[in-house]
C-alpha cells in the first residue's frame, strides 16, 4: 500500500474512552503506522448535551498514556482543522449548499409527530416503514411559500431512483450488501440546520481524506447511507472496515455492568499501557495462533485488517491480570518504582516530594513487588505497613502466633539480636534472626513468625529480612518491643 493511508479515531465525548474504543484506536494508530500513513483525531462532538470538555480532555489523555499519538486533531494541526465538529458548521453548510444546488437533497416539511405516526401504521401493515416521501417533489412556490409562513424543514438526502443494491468489500467482513429498496430518503441536515451524524461524518471524512474508516460494527448499518452521501457529494468512498463487538463473559456487549470499562479505570488498578494495548491489540487481532505477547513496535510492523477477527472477542480479566503480570516483572526496579510512586501517592502513604526524596529506598522495595503482584494497586496493601506509625496486629495472628509458647521469649531474643547491628541490611539481619533459634533452643519457625506478625501485622508479608530493613532499625525494634508488651510476662 502506498503512503497515502489516512485514517480517523473519532470518538464523541460524551463519555470517556472505554475499552472498545480504546481498541479502535489502537486499530486505527497500528494501521497508519504499519502503512505510514496518518492518524487524524477528530472530536465527534455534536451532540451538545451529553457532550463534555472534561470528556474531552480524558480521552486525549488516555490516548497519550495508551501511547497512541495522532497526527492531525487536538494540539496537532495537519491542515484539515479543525478537528472538532461543533467547529466545523461552514464545512458542513457548504457541503449542504452543494446538495442543494445539485438537486440532491430536498426540503421536508413534515413534521416528527406526523412521521412518527405514518411509521406506526407502515410498521403495523408491515410494509416499508422508511420515509414516504411526502415532500421529495414539491415545487418551488410551495417550497417558498411554506418557508414564507415559519415552517420549519429539515433536508433529505435523495436517494437515486434505481441506484441498485449498495455493495462495498468490507476489509474485515468481505462483500457486503444493502438492499437499495429498504433505504429512505434520509435526513441530512435537521430543521435547525445541524448536520445529522450521517452526514457530518461523511463531509469530514470526505474533506480529510480519508481512505480506511475503521470502526465498531455498531455503525455497519450507517455504512450504506455513508455510501450513499459520499457518492452525492462526488467524494472517494473509503474502504470500510468494522471491527466485531467486544463482549463481557455473559456474552453481552462490554459495559460498566462488567466492571471497569474506561481507559482511566484500567489505569487506576494499577495496568500498564504496554500490556493494555497489547492486550486489546489481540482482543480481535491475531499475529498467528499462537502469539500472546506482542511489543507496540511488532503490532505495528505486522498489523493488518485481513487478520482481524470477524467473530465477537470475549473479555477475560484474567487473561489481562496475566499479561499485566508479565510486563510489571520485565520493568526495571527503576521502571517499577516509577510506575508504582503514583499509587503510594494516590493512597497517600507517600508525598510526591517523598517520592523523589526516598529514590534509593523505592528502588530496594520494587523487585520485592514486582514478583507478587500482577496489578499496581496491589501493591498498597501490601506496603501499608511500611508506612504505618504502628501496625495493628490481626487478630488471628495474634492468636495463632504470637499467643503460642516461644513467642513471648522469641521477640526478646530477637529484639536484643537485632538492637546490636549496626548494619541493618536483609543480610544482616538474616544472620542475626537465624542465630536466634540456635541460641534460644526455639523451634526457627515461630522466631520467624513472630518477627513478622510483631512488624507487618500479618502472617503473610513481603519478605521478611529486606521488610525489616525498608523498615529500618528504630522501627522495626519498636513494633517488636510494642508486640512484646502486649503479650505481658
Ligand atoms: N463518533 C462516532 C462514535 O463514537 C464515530 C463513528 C465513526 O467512527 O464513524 O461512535
Amino acid at each position: 500500500m502506498s503512503d497515502t493511508v489516512r485514517v480517523r479515531f473519532a470518538p464523541s465525548p460524551t463519555g470517556r474512552l472505554h475499552i472498545g474504543g480504546a481498541r479502535t484506536a489502537i486499530y486505527n494508530w497500528a494501521f497508519a503506522r504499519r502503512h505510514g500513513g496518518a492518524l487524524v483525531l477528530r472530536i465527534d462532538d455534536t451532540d451538545p448535551e451529553r457532550s463534555t470538555e472534561e470528556n474531552t480532555r480524558a480521552i486525549l489523555s488516555s490516548l497519550k498514556w495508551l501511547g497512541i499519538d495522532w497526527d492531525e486533531g487536538p494540539e496537532v494541526d495537519g491542515g484539515c482543522g479543525p478537528y472538532f465538529q461543533t467547529q466545523r458548521t461552514a464545512t458542513y453548510t457548504a457541503a449542504l449548499t452543494r446538495l442543494q444546488e445539485a438537486g440532491a437533497v430536498y426540503p421536508c416539511f413534515c413534521s416528527p409527530e406526523a412521521l412518527a405516526v405514518k411509521r406506526e401504521a407502515a410498521r403495523t401493515a408491515g410494509g416499508f416503514s422508511g420515509y414516504d416521501r411526502t415532500c421529495c417533489d414539491l415545487d418551488a412556490p410551495t417550497i417558498a411559500a411554506r418557508t414564507a409562513a415559519g415552517k420549519s424543514h429539515a433536508w433529505r438526502l435523495r436517494v437515486p431512483d434505481g441506484r441498485g443494491d449498495i455493495v462495498f468489500t468490507d476489509a474485515v467482513r468481505g462483500e457486503s450488501v444493502f438492499r437499495a429498496d429498504a433505504m429512505d430518503d434520509f435526513v441530512v441536515a435537521r430543521s435547525d440546520g445541524s448536520p445529522t451524524y450521517n452526514f457530518a461524518t461523511v463531509v469530514d471524512d470526505g474533506e480529510m481524506e480519508i481512505t480506511h474508516v475503521i470502526r465498531g460494527d455498531d455503525h455497519l448499518s450507517n455504512t450504506p447511507r455513508q455510501i450513499l452521501v459520499f457518492e452525492a457529494l462526488g467524494m472517494a468512498v473509503p474502504t470500510f472496515a468494522h471491527l466485531s463487538m467486544i463482549w463481557g463473559p455473559d456474552g453481552k456487549r462490554l459495559s460498566k455492568r462488567h466492571g471497569a470499562a474506561s481507559v482511566e479505570d484500567y489505569r487506576d488498578l494499577g495496568y500498564l499501557p504496554e500490556a493494555l494495548v497489547n492486550y486489546l491489540a489481540l482482543l480481535g487481532w491475531s499475529l498467528d495462533d499462537k502469539t500472546t505477547m506482542i511489543d507496540r513496535d511488532s503490532l505495528v510492523a505486522n498489523f493488518s485488517l485481513e487478520r482481524v477477527s470477524l467473530n465477537p472477542a470475549v473479555f477475560d480479566a484474567e487473561k489481562l491480570d496475566w499479561m499485566n503480570g508479565m510486563y510489571l516483572r520485565e520493568l526495571s526496579p527503576g521502571e517499577f518504582a516509577d510506575r508504582m510512586a503514583p499509587h503510594l501517592v494516590d493512597a497517600g502513604l507517600l508525598s510526591a516530594e517523598e517520592v523523589a526524596e526516598k529514590q534509593a529506598w523505592l528502588l530496594e522495595l520494587a523487585p520485592l513487588l514486582a514478583e507478587r503482584v500482577k496489578r499496581l494497586d496491589e501493591v498498597v496493601p501490601m506496603v501499608a505497613f511500611l508506612f504505618a506509625d504502628s501496625v495493628t496486629i490481626d487478630e488471628d495472628a495474634r492468636v495463632k502466633v504470637l499467643e503460642k509458647e516461644g513467642a513471648a521469649a522469641a521477640l526478646d531474643a530477637t529484639h536484643e539480636a537485632l538492637g546490636a547491628l549496626a548494619d541493618f541490611s536483609p543480610t544482616a539481619i538474616e544472620a542475626a534472626l537465624r542465630s536466634v533459634p540456635e541460641s534460644t533452643g526455639i523451634k526457627a519457625k515461630i522466631v520467624f513468625q513472630s518477627v513478622r506478625v510483631a512488624v507487618t501485622g500479618s502472617t503473610v508479608s513481603l519478605p521478611l529480612f529486606e521488610s525489616l530493613s525498608l523498615l529500618g532499625k528504630d522501627r522495626s525494634l519498636e513494633r517488636i518491643q510494642a508486640a512484646r508488651s502486649s503479650l505481658g510476662d
